[in-house]
């Protein structure tokens, strides 16, 4: 049983970020009856898709069920990751050659995040991240990967036990890799800046619309929305954990698995000092990530469970880790808890390809803020001519085994994982 959460007077059960940015009504005006290109949904992966192909002179409509900013795009940790789950050694035993192709790929997504943040107000700082090992068990494997990823020329650190503590105040782990390319920004801020940019390049952007149907015809496509009906010549797909049946196939390569976030009210300027500004995400299967904000708040999400879980328990379970990882945090108040999908695949990779023509970018498996914009921003390219498809659309993108069935199994995997995590 966890320890119950300290809660603030103005605690509440909804995303900070998204609150912190609000948004005009978009669902506004006719839809046209055909553009060159539709995209369905309006996340960093949507709306990088809308930039890159718009900015080329395509007529671009991107269509999302929900508000905009209500996806994952505008509720996750706001890391900004260059890595894929395997190193590029490892990844290379699998795949061959073409890991470092994806591995290049990572690298330019960062680095065109970077270009991006640079040009809006999204509290972007390149922090550095914590790979902490949170058991003894564990730090050969960090000592090997660190190495693994000099070789490959990263920027990589390993800490024993006494410089994680002076980096972070935690007595919690036994080592760390500390990665200098990685930074943190507000997620929501980034997604309205993303969205401020799409629209400047001249596409159109209307939320409250969904797509419940696609498709070919002479020339390309005829796409069935909540408003009408819209022909296209090219269609993306950017609803990566959020997909429905618009595109049946799609959704059985994907599995929506809920991530949970608590934030705490502002800490002292002692505790910020304490706890340092890096990011931070230890080694278990079912992994705890957490960060401060720019307005000095403690973020910490994960889950202890495959399955989803009501917020109040996802929230005690994650405060009780908060505090024992972070003792100087004792006392302190949660203002919000919420959560969101992150879509997994079966090779914990990205996908991206195309299903009778229409084109797609999924499967962030976590690490989707720089990536599925860059993603999107490469498919826009692709469909108006500018560019080849990335190189992610060489991986074979097999569909999940038994999926209507994951109901049932899903929650032994995450039992067998806690199981591990706790050995
Ligand atoms: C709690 C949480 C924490 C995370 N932390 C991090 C992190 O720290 N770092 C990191 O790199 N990644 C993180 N991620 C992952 C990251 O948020 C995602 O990879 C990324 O936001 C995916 O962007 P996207 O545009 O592909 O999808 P989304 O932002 O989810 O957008 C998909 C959109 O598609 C719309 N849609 C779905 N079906 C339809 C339809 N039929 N018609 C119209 N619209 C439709 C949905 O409404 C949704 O708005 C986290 C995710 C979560 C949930």
């Amino acid at each position: 049983m966890s320890m119950p959460a300290i809660l603030s007077a103005s605690y509440r059960e909804v995303c900070m970020w998204q609150e912190q940015v609000p948004r005009d009504d978009r669902a506004v005006g006719d839809l046209p009856d055909g553009v060159d290109v539709l995209v369905v949904g309006a996340g960093y992966c949507g709306l990088g898709a809308a930039d890159g192909a718009a900015s080329a002179g395509a007529d671009v409509l991107v269509l999302d069920k929900e508000p905009l900013g209500w996806g994952a795009s505008s509720r996750n940790g706001g890391m900004v990751i260059p890595e894929l789950k395997a190193g590029p050694e490892k990844l290379a035993k699998k795949i061959g050659d073409l890991a470092h192709r994806l591995y290049e790929e990572v690298e330019e997504a960062f680095d065109h995040t970077e270009d991006l943040v640079a040009q809006m107000d999204c509290d972007y700082r390149r922090s550095g991240q914590l790979y902490l090992a949170h058991t003894p068990r564990h730090t050969p494997y960090l000592r090997d990967l660190a190495a693994e990823l000099q070789r490959s020329g990263q920027a990589v650190h390993f800490l024993d036990a006494a410089a994680v503590t002076a980096r972070t105040g935690s007595t919690a782990f036994d080592s760390a890799i500390f990665y200098e390319k990685v930074g943190g920004l507000h997620p929501a801020k980034f997604h309205d800046g993303m969205a401020k940019r799409a629209l400047a390049a001249g596409a159109a952007v209307h939320d409250r619309t969904g797509v419940t149907g696609i498709r070919s015809r002479a020339g390309g496509f005829e796409v069935e929305t909540t408003r009408g009906r819209v022909r296209a010549s090219q269609v993306i797909v950017g609803t990566n954990a959020y997909m429905d049946s618009a595109v049946p196939d799609l959704a059985k390569r994907i599995l929506p698995i809920n991530s949970y976030i608590i934030a705490t009210e502002p800490l002292t300027q002692e505790q910020r000092d304490v706890i340092g500004p890096q990011m931070m995400v230890d080694t278990k299967n079912l992994l705890f990530y957490w960060r401060l904000t720019a307005d000095g708040r403690m973020i910490f999400g994960g889950r202890n469970r495959l399955d989803p879980v009501d917020i109040p328990v996802a929230r005690d379970f994650l405060y009780d880790n908060m505090v024992r990882i972070h003792p100087q945090l004792q006392g302190v108040a949660i203002d919000y808890a919420w959560t969101g999908f992150v879509a997994m695949t079966l090779d914990r990779l990205p996908h991206v390809g195309t299903i009778d023509g229409v084109w797609y970018a999924t499967g962030c498996n976590g690490t989707g803020v720089s990536l599925n914009g860059w993603l999107g921003h490469r498919l826009g390219h692709v469909v108006t001519g500018q560019a080849p498809p990335p190189a992610f659309a060489e991986l074979k993108h097999p569909s999940i085994p038994l999926k209507p069935l994951s109901p049932s199994y899903v929650p032994l995997v995450g039992r067998y994982f806690a199981l591990q995590d706790r050995r």
